[in-house]
């Protein structure tokens, strides 16, 4: 059948089919629950999917949604014209496609044969609102635009002949057309049936989103790596610039190395670093916290043990040092060493030599130690507890590293440093600091230095809203503030030290905005007028001056206007 013999059906079957239901909030179409939604709406909702996931991925996530709405109403079409002849059961859906408000449409071609699985369609379609919302965000395109109205066609048909139908639109009105025109035959019937099923196949973007989060966590891991391998000190103060540059001295040579410091100021990291930059490099680098392992362990430990040593040493076992060798290991904690272990590792200082635990035989290492300390050991020395040879031989070349209270303007780089690591770690989108909380920072005392300081940072990052900044709450409870004199309450009971931290606060403000003083200065005064309502006594007291201050100032702003 043509369209010339085939005359569209009366609609008053179906409009009776739509009811209102104001008073539970519905809209049914037959027994469907539809939406009377802003096409503005809907544009905009394909707007940001289109820029979001792409134009392909848009269009199929569109078309699949008209496809679903096509066999929706296909199902609805049998039910409503019983009676009537296949054609004009079948033109429910254009015509309630109509009724919905999508596109008008006037059939060119209308063959349609059941038995024979016989089914060509072309349509006029009119008023699409796709193509309006389409030209409307993106102007005249390239590729036609009806991608609903082309699902729907197609769930529709497909739902109702029982059989694959695709439809394709040849010419639409967001390329520049007159009106869209479509065409809808049996799936192997096209020439190109491959780009046109695969919108309809489930997209698979859950499955590679998956897919792209675990490469990220890969790869995020493999920088953290990165990052500790470079064991980059971090700092541009003089006091650690002046151990760094130590540092570099002993890179070369099998010096012994003492570093000194503060737990907690990053001793291990030192050590780490002199590695890397020495030529043992590609060779072990062993830490031992010394205060860690219980003394009756630590020598059998550090030095291996042979079979049959003690009861329950059934195996030989090499020592820390044996597995170091070559390389460098790094002693912790060295003051608490027992006498003993002082004595055998003297031996390996000065004669590269070492017996395992219960053993007899001597084995050679090639060790670079470097030992680290918090204790005075030259006071342990006078007490007797650290022996004086052992001590003198460590002593060759100290570096002290530091404290962190001693390197305040170091701050900043360390809390962007362990940002940029924590919120990798925590997969958090982190702003930054507030300056607020830097500020705070900046005067702790921090007795328990870079550990600390970075300890503070991870909890911030933990409690700190994706997308936000840092702020003080947010690291409050690891900080003892009240030990913090710039916080403290003042002699006369003020909170002068607190008010200057917010006044520098203030000043970065200004200049990052590039105010204008004057300005600043004349928005401070009228506003101090207008919360003591014109009173200017009032006023100037509030701004900390005498009123004929006040009038002073005031009758300057007068003069420049
Ligand atoms: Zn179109």
């Amino acid at each position: 059948m043509s369209n010339a013999e085939f005359i569209t059906p009366s609609i008053d079957d179906l409009k009776q089919r739509i009811r209102f239901s104001f008073e539970t909030g519905h809209v049914w179409l037959g027994e469907q629950r539809m939406l009377l939604m802003h096409s503005e709406a809907m544009g905009s909702l394909r707007k940001e999917l289109i820029e979001t996931v792409g134009i392909e991925r848009a269009k199929g996530i569109i078309m699949r949604t008209g496809f679903h709405a096509g066999v929706a109403d296909a199902k609805l079409a049998i039910q409503l014209r019983p009676d009537a002849s296949d054609e004009e059961q079948f033109f429910v859906g254009p015509q309630l496609h109509q009724l919905e408000g999508f596109v008008r449409v006037t059939p060119l071609k209308f063959e349609m044969d059941l038995k024979k699985k016989h089914f060509h369609m072309k349509l006029l379609w009119g008023s699409s609102y796709e193509s309006e919302e389409h030209v409307k965000a993106f102007g005249i395109s390239k590729e036609s635009a009806c991608w609903m109205e082309v699902g729907y066609a197609s769930g529709y048909s497909s739902e109702y002949t029982g059989q694959s139908i695709l439809f394709a639109e040849h010419e639409c009105r967001a390329c520049g057309h007159d009106s869209c025109v479509s065409e809808g035959k049996p799936v192997a019937e096209w020439d190109n049936p491959e780009e046109l099923t695969k919108y309809y196949e489930s997209d698979s973007i859950v499955d590679q989103i998956l897919d792209l989060r675990d490469e990220v966590v890969t790869l995020r891991t493999s920088l953290i790596d990165v990052e500790e391998k470079n064991c980059k000190v971090i700092g541009t103060s003089t006091a650690i610039k002046e151990a760094l540059a130590l540092l570099g001295k002993a890179v070369q040579g099998p010096v012994t190395v003492l570093l000194l410091g503060e737990t907690g100021v990053g001793k291990e990291l030192f050590a780490r670093s002199l590695h890397r930059r020495s030529d043992r490099e590609e060779q072990a680098f062993i830490a031992v916290n010394c205060a860690a392992i219980p003394d009756d362990l630590l020598e059998a430990e550090l030095f291996g043990v042979d079979k049959g040593a003690y009861t329950g040493a059934h195996q030989s076992r090499e020592g820390r040092f044996e597995r170091a060798n070559g390389g460098t290991l790094f002693l912790d904690e060295i003051g608490d060493l027992s006498y003993s272990a002082q004595a055998k590792l003297l031996r390996v200082l000065q004669e590269g030599e070492l017996e395992r635990v219960g053993g007899t035989s001597v084995v050679s290492v090639d060790v670079r130690v470097v030992a680290a300390t918090h204790a005075n050991l030259l006071e342990r020395v006078e007490k007797g507890e650290f022996r004086r040879d052992l001590f003198y031989r460590l002593n060759v070349f100290p570096i002290s590293i530091p404290a962190l209270r001693e390197r305040p303007g170091d701050i900043r780089l360390l809390v962007d440093s362990f940002i940029a690591r924590y919120k990798v770690k925590y997969h958090k989108e982190i702003k930054g600091i507030t300056q607020h909380a830097m500020a705070q920072l900046e005067i702790q005392p921090w007795p328990g230095n870079i550990r600390e300081l970075e300890n503070s940072i991870e909890r911030g990052v933990l409690l700190c809203e994706d997308g936000e900044k840092i702020e003080l709450q947010h690291l409050f409870a690891m900080m003892n503030i009240e030990q913090s004199p710039e916080a403290a309450v003042s002699p006369t009971g003020g909170l002068k030290d607190v008010k200057k931290g917010i006044y520098n606060q203030f000043v970065d403000m200004f200049f990052e905005a590039q105010n204008n003083l004057f300005e600043m200065e004349e928005t401070i005064l009228k506003e101090a007028l207008n919360r003591s309502k014109g009173n200017m006594s009032k006023a100037a007291r509030a701004l900390g001056m005498t009123r004929p201050q006040l009038a002073y100032r005031l009758g300057k702003l007068d003069d420049k206007e």
